[in-house]
């Protein structure tokens, strides 16, 4: 399997070869060639090994379809060593639970930082020790955060060899748990900067010390961001788990309802489709900020400015534009390379915004790729949490609520409904206070997590002390 560019840059590439990448050099996403087709008799052997031998072997199996620079061996042992009982909490990695005769919910949020990410991130974190070694390289990962992917990636990367975590954060703006579940870590590998100012002041500094190529390569600069395709493939596997434990035979169709800020997750859903997995819908829920909602329901994709960006109760979908958007467009338009460019580089470049409306291919986008979209604000989300509570007995989270929000209004007849859980509610018990009146219970791993001591760096937001910090840690 050969990997390209959504803006055509010509140099086919191996997976490896990506991996530890972040952009294609002409801007673009890398993308598989083609997705592989798997057929109904496939789809029953895969389901017999996720229920007989596990979440790690059907894992290993939909990733040996784009994975082929990896020994088999070797991939299988890392898919084995990441989804196991001890980290993600029961031999189902993802379980599912049902809500009414319609409803599941998808649990992805039972690993160390109790959000979904870590699906993801947990393989990240053992590809990437495993890459390095083999090519005897060192990385040295520099991230901005408001709180879930940081968090995510330093669990996911800490005692790893040859990696270091240099993760900016806005000093006092995370909730007290997500500080204390970065900055409890004691990994001599793990550092955390505390920069006095905002998220946005972080991810400047991020992008500045990036764009100083010479410091970039002399200390082998790298990022974890959700645009790697690793990480979307990591994704596409709990879609296939979601499916199994939804149905009964491989005739039925299942939907998904996904949470969605960056468009990561719900793109794995959309390669699992595309592989042919029985999907009927899937749901793109978004909160206030509504860009993707727009889109699906328009063919106008406009992004905003970072003052345009609400903060809201469901933080990590507060986004102002969808970083793997892109992905689905190429798709979406026949694959053209230079068309996509000229959306992406040009027209969203000059304009903030462009629109398929008029495209033929706009009006298949439900039928043939079952896009469907819709939002929900703060009170329907403290209204669903609350409802859900009452009824159900079971306690969502802000992300999820919205999610099972947008999944009520395309709900089919005979069709399970999936909504996928990307974070437990304990990461936002002020939003869970407020909805029911009480706060959540702390998991008992991370009972004693606010007591901890703590390690991190404060600094000034200023990119040359940063920079000064990287060069003095990396010797
Ligand atoms: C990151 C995140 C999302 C958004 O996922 P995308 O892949 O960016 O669409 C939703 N909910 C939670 C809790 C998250 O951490």
């Amino acid at each position: 399997m050969f990997y390209i560019s959504t803006r055509g840059h010509s140099v086919k590439k191996k997976f490896c070869d990506i991996l530890l990448e972040g952009l294609a050099p002409d801007g673009g996403l890398y993308l598989p060639e083609y997705y592989p087709k798997i057929h109904s008799y496939e789809l029953q052997r895969l389901r017999d090994i996720y229920f007989k031998k596990g979440y790690a072997y059907l894992a290993f199996e939909i990733l040996s379809v784009y994975v082929d620079d990896i020994p088999r061996d070797d991939l299988l042992a890392l898919c084995t060593k990441t989804y196991t009982e001890n980290i993600f909490g029961s031999h189902l990695i993802t379980p599912l639970r049902k809500l009414d005769a319609n409803i599941s919910i998808l649990a992805l949020s039972n690993g160390p930082t109790l959000a979904f990410k870590d699906m993801a991130m947990q393989l990240l974190g053992n590809l990437f020790e495993y890459e390095l070694l083999r090519k005897n390289q060192q990385l040295n990962i520099l991230g901005a955060t408001s709180g879930d992917t940081g968090s995510a990636a330093e669990y996911a990367m800490r005692g790893k060899k040859g990696v270091r975590v240099f993760m900016t954060s806005p000093d006092g703006r995370m909730s007290k748990f997500q500080k204390a579940q970065m900055f409890s870590l004691m990994d001599a590998n793990i550092f955390n900067i505390a920069i006095q100012g905002v998220f946005d002041d972080c991810q400047d500094i991020v992008k500045e010390v990036s764009s100083d190529l010479e410091f970039k390569k002399t200390y082998k600069i790298g990022t974890v961001n959700s645009i790697n395709w690793a990480r979307l493939l990591a994704q596409v596997v709990y879609y296939f788990a979601g499916y199994f434990q939804a149905t009964t035979d491989n005739n039925q169709l299942v939907s998904f309802s996904v949470p969605s800020g960056n468009f990561g997750n719900v793109c794995a859903g959309h390669v699992a489709k595309m592989m042919g997995l029985p999907v009927s819908r899937l749901v793109v829920a978004t909160n206030e900020n509504n860009v993707l909602d727009d889109f699906f329901k328009t063919g106008l994709y406009k992004v905003r400015n970072s003052s345009n960006t609400y903060e809201t109760s469901s933080p990590s979908m507060d986004i102002s534009k969808a970083s793997n958007f892109e992905r689905f467009i190429f798709d979406l338009i026949g694959r053209d390379a230079s068309k996509t460019a000229e959306l992406f580089s040009k027209k969203l470049q000059a304009h903030g915004e462009f629109s398929l409306s008029d495209h033929p291919e706009f009006s298949g986008i439900r039928e043939d790729y079952g896009f469907v979209s819709g939002h929900s604000n703060h009170l329907q989300r403290l209204f669903a949490i609350k409802d859900t509570f009452e009824k159900f007995g079971e306690l969502i989270d802000p992300h999820t609520a919205d999610g099972l929000n947008v999944a009520r209004q395309f709900l089919e007849d005979d069709i399970p409904m999936v909504v996928l859980e990307t974070a437990l509610p304990v990461k936002f018990s002020d939003v869970i206070q407020e909805a029911i009146g009480a706060v959540p219970p702390t998991p008992d791993k991370y009972k004693d997590l606010e007591n901890c001591a703590l390690r991190f760096e404060s600094m000034s937001a200023d990119t040359q002390l940063v920079k000064k910090f990287i060069a003095e840690h990396c010797a």
